[in-house]
């Protein structure tokens, strides 16, 4: 079993797609090991997005992820980064593949609803930056 962080966004949050969101992860067989509310610091958006700090949208980036309340799971599957990037769909949601998250949901490239790690390596940084071991189920 691998495991993959994904984090709700702030747009969706805005618009209450919280349960939708993890009800559609939860139903591709995408477990749910640790879960959080949290409303991110300025310093925790650069420093969790920093391999973005020179390009030209990050500081859009930074102010989008404080701007509301984001949830954060960690989520576990056979080939978990791969199987929820999968199911995010494509970065720009015009080019999201239908039935994808970020197909369904996202309002923009910037405010496309979810994250989730990009590789294997990435997502255990990742964890470990938001959950200590007790917190993982
Ligand atoms: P994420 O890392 O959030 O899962 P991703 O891996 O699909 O998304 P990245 O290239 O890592 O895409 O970009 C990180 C995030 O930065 C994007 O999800 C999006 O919110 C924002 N972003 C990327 N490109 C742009 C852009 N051209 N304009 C505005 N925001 C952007
Ligand atoms: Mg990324």
């Amino acid at each position: 079993m691998k495991h993959t962080l994904c984090i709700i966004k702030p747009d969706a949050t805005r618009r209450a797609l919280t349960g939708e969101i993890l009800a559609l992860i939860e139903s591709q067989g995408l477990k749910i090991k640790a879960l959080k509310w949290l409303h991110l610091s300025r310093k925790e958006a650069q420093d969790f997005y920093i391999v973005h700090k020179e390009r030209p949208f990050y500081s859009e980036l930074v102010e989008m992820m404080i701007s509301h309340p984001v949830t954060i799971a960690v989520l576990e599957a056979p080939g978990a980064v791969e199987k929820y990037r999968n199911l995010m769909g494509a970065t720009n949601p015009a080019q999201a593949t239908a039935g994808t998250i970020r197909a369904k949901y996202a309002i923009s490239m910037g405010e496309n609803s979810v994250h989730g790690s990009d590789s294997l390596e990435n997502a255990q940084k990742e964890i470990s930056y938001f959950f200590s071991q007790r917190e993982i189920f």
